[in-house]
């Protein structure tokens, strides 16, 4: 209780992210970032961006970045938003288009910032279990809703929605239906393409995990442009220049090295199928994964004190002591040498 806050203040349970260690010597597979840096194209251009024009604001519409994601998505202009992280782009769709009446609809087990945005917004919510295995099942949605969110690929289950099934929940509702697609590029097909058939679509992607550019803060957002405006007005509501001078250059290069980021997340997909079968081999449930992270559990092994041990042992993953999931870590796939050394550390606390 302190006499200086807000009610509302009062009542938050803020976000949790994972931690950023100060030991550099940590194998460090528990954020979902890349293993593998951004393109060399994305570091030129930041240095040839840095110097006298730093005094001046950005553009605050982030024009050309905008004009760069909807030419690789073959969308307008018009249909895209950009935010600080796609974290942003979430909060502010929760704002402006998610909150009704009735609730939002969104799985039990989820990216855990979504109940985080409707305290803070005040966002009425209901949750709706996954099947048995984490699978998402459209009928579930068929209930009266304020809109409807979910991850594809879920996190941080991993698993993956088809495309049918994505189009019958956004069918499923006549209020907004958002997509994150943070992991999409991991293996599950992108909503986007349906964006022109439904009014009522919001794909949401970020540049934190397949164009390994987290420490830039880069997300935005696909739709018809009735939903983008809705963004808009809530940014220019918020912040009128989210997204500064160097990260505009540096997700324009980034967009633009397609060759760069075909590389990369070929090498993180084949990574993880390797650290799939390595786990599996050491008596690991392994939950089938599109995404560049593995969640897994071990029948004879506490979760927890597994992600101790691993800790221990210098290799950091994610552990969440939540419902249903409290018996499962979420491994990022790291670099070869890196999923070696956790497999390494296992043998040896197994
Ligand atoms: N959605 C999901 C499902 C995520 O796991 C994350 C990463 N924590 C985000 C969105 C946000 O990513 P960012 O803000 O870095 O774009």
């Amino acid at each position: 209780m302190n006499r200086f806050w807000s009610p509302l203040v009062e009542r938050l349970h803020p976000y949790i992210p994972g931690e950023q260690p100060a030991d550099p010597n940590l194998v460090k597979l528990n954020t979902n970032e890349n293993p593998y840096g951004p393109s060399p194209r994305v570091i030129e251009a930041i240095t040839a961006e840095l110097g006298d024009r730093l005094r001046l604001y950005p553009n605050p519409e982030s024009d050309a970045l905008r004009e760069a994601i909807a030419r690789l998505h073959g969308v307008d202009r018009e249909q895209v938003f950009v935010g600080n992280g796609s974290d942003e782009v979430l909060a502010h769709a929760f704002h402006g288009l998610l909150k009704h009446e009735e609730p939002l609809l969104f799985p039990d087990v989820t990216y855990s910032f979504y109940p985080t945005y409707c305290e803070l917004f005040e966002v009425a919510y209901r949750t709706v279990p996954l099947r048995e295995r984490f699978e998402i099942e459209p009928n579930d949605y068929l209930q009266p809703n304020g809109g409807i969110v979910f991850a594809n690929p879920n996190a941080p289950t991993g698993r993956a929605l088809p495309l049918a099934d994505v189009e019958r929940m956004v069918k499923a509702s006549d209020r907004v239906v958002l997509v994150d697609e943070a992991y999409v590029d991991f293996g599950a097909e992108s909503a986007i393409p349906l964006v022109a058939r439904h009014d009522n679509l919001l794909v949401v992607q970020t540049l934190s995990k397949s164009r390994s550019l987290a420490g830039m803060r880069l997300g935005f957002a696909i739709a018809q442009p009735h939903l983008i405006e809705a963004l808009v007005r809530v940014k220019n509501s918020f912040n009128s220049y989210p997204i500064d001078r160097l990260a505009q250059v540096a997700g324009i290069a980034a967009i633009e090295d397609q060759a760069w980021f075909e590389d990369t997340r070929q090498r993180v997909i084949e990574s993880r199928e390797e650290l799939a079968r390595g786990l599996t081999q050491r008596g690991f449930d392994v939950i089938p994964s599109a995404t560049n992270f593995l969640f897994a559990r071990h029948p004879q092994h506490d979760a927890e004190q597994l992600a101790r041990s691993l800790r221990a042992s210098g290799v950091l993953v994610r552990y969440f002591k939540k419902p249903r999931i409290d018996q499962f870590l979420r491994i990022t796939v790291g670099r070869p040498d890196q999923c070696q050394a956790l497999l390494q550390a296992l043998e040896k606390i197994l």
